[in-house]
């Protein structure tokens, strides 16, 4: 299996956190990485099993002692479905007030529940792309979203101003109706939604001209957003109350902005750490020296070491992405030196390197010699 994090980094929290800090850590990681919320997304995906799984020890009296004292493998493979692949399966949680209290009720969750009192708004997202530092900084961005809210001119009632919407003579205001259908075991009573006001209890006699009678309209709001630093591709955002107006008094629903964040010419980035690769020369390579390595603060002075081998990588802590709950924690920087070969050599060039190389023997070059023993004996 590969490496596993920390679970208590995998949820954010210290080693002393409590159940209850626990808890809602969990919470808003599971809301945040949801597959529902991320479809398709992989990435997404994963964190969210790696969240199940780190919560499923942690909260764990028993459990989480014994990882506390033993790490990941005092607890791999027990209650994660069977050893072996120790794939941990989300269902053993309960997310049912997860649920509820995220898309509350307007996220097209709960369908065929009949219900007639109010009803917040439906939850809006809204894709926002970021460049790679921008991410990693904050930035601050207005942005313009169109969503169906309440008519101003009749504010929502959908009757013209100076009329009110009358009681369903129907339904008689309750929005429901009941129908007597024959099925096999006889006659039956069924509970339906009223079909001349659509459970809306009310009927409109002069419908509102500026919106046809809806009670909504297609809106353009303007939103300042500041995006705090930090944030990852999957992110969401949420801004309480700019979603769609609620039915029947419902409060608004909310708007959740999710970042995409884009690629980095040099710098790459896996959650808080940033890595780039740094070409050196082979010279550079053999002597070492001072040279400057780039991260997402600017150069930083280095001393290169004498005989730094191709692939080498030296990190720098503080130096990454900055944690978007606790600004003051930064994750890591890590540069890989690539040694350039140089080409285009003149003769004189190369007469130089071919009368330098035969200086040198197997002592100066520690792998080479140890391979090709290696080889030797593969072949015995
Ligand atoms: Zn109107
Ligand atoms: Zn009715």
């Amino acid at each position: 299996m590969a490496d596993k994090r920390d679970y208590y980094e995998v949820l954010g929290v210290g080693k002393n956190a409590t159940e209850d800090e626990l808890k809602k850590a969990y919470r808003q990681q599971a809301k945040k990485y949801h597959p529902d919320l991320n479809p398709g997304d992989a990435a997404a995906e994963a964190k969210f099993k790696e969240i199940n799984e780190a919560y499923a020890v942690l909260s764990d009296a028993d459990k989480r002692a014994k990882y506390d004292r033993f790490g990941h493998q005092a607890v791999d493979g027990s209650g994660f479905g069977g050893g072996g692949g120790g794939y941990y399966s989300a269902q053993d949680i309960d997310l049912g007030d997860i649920f509820s209290s995220f898309f509350g009720g307007g996220f097209g969750f709960g369908g065929g529940r009949q219900k007639t009192g109010p009803q917040k708004g439906a939850n809006l997202k809204y894709g926002m792309t970021l460049s790679f530092m921008e991410a990693a900084f904050g930035v601050e961005r207005d942005i313009t979203i169109t969503k169906e809210d309440l008519c101003p001119e009749c504010k929502g009632s959908g009757s013209q101003p100076g009329t009110t919407p009358e009681t369903c003579p129907t339904c008689r205001g309750q929005g429901r109706v009941q129908q007597q259908t024959q099925s096999l075991f006889g006659m039956t009573m069924v509970t339906k939604t009223c079909p001349t006001c659509n459970g809306r209890c009310t009927v409109i006699k002069s419908p509102c001209q500026s919106c046809g009678g809806k009670g909504r309209k297609k809106t353009k709001k303007t939103l300042h957003i500041k995006v705090p630093a930090g944030v990852d591709t999957g992110d969401l955002f949420p801004i309480r109350g700019e979603g769609e107006p609620g039915i029947r008094g419902g409060g608004y629903g909310d708007l959740y902005v999710e970042f995409r964040v884009s690629r980095h010419e040099v710098f790459s980035r896996d959650g808080m750490n940033t890595s780039c690769d740094v070409p050196i020369t082979m010279t550079q390579a053999c002597l070492g020296g001072e040279i400057e390595l780039p991260t997402i603060d600017g150069n930083v002075k280095y001393m290169l070491k004498e005989g730094t081998q191709p692939g080498d990588t030296y990190t720098i802590s503080g130096k990454g992405i900055p944690n978007k709950n606790k600004p003051n924690m930064r994750g890591n920087h890590t540069v890989r030196f690539v040694v350039e070969v140089p080409t285009r050599l003149t003769d004189a060039q190369k007469a130089k390197l071919k009368e330098f190389e035969a200086g040198l023997s197997e002592k100066n070059y520690a792998k080479r010699s140890g391979f090709f023993a290696k080889i030797r004996n593969a072949f015995k």
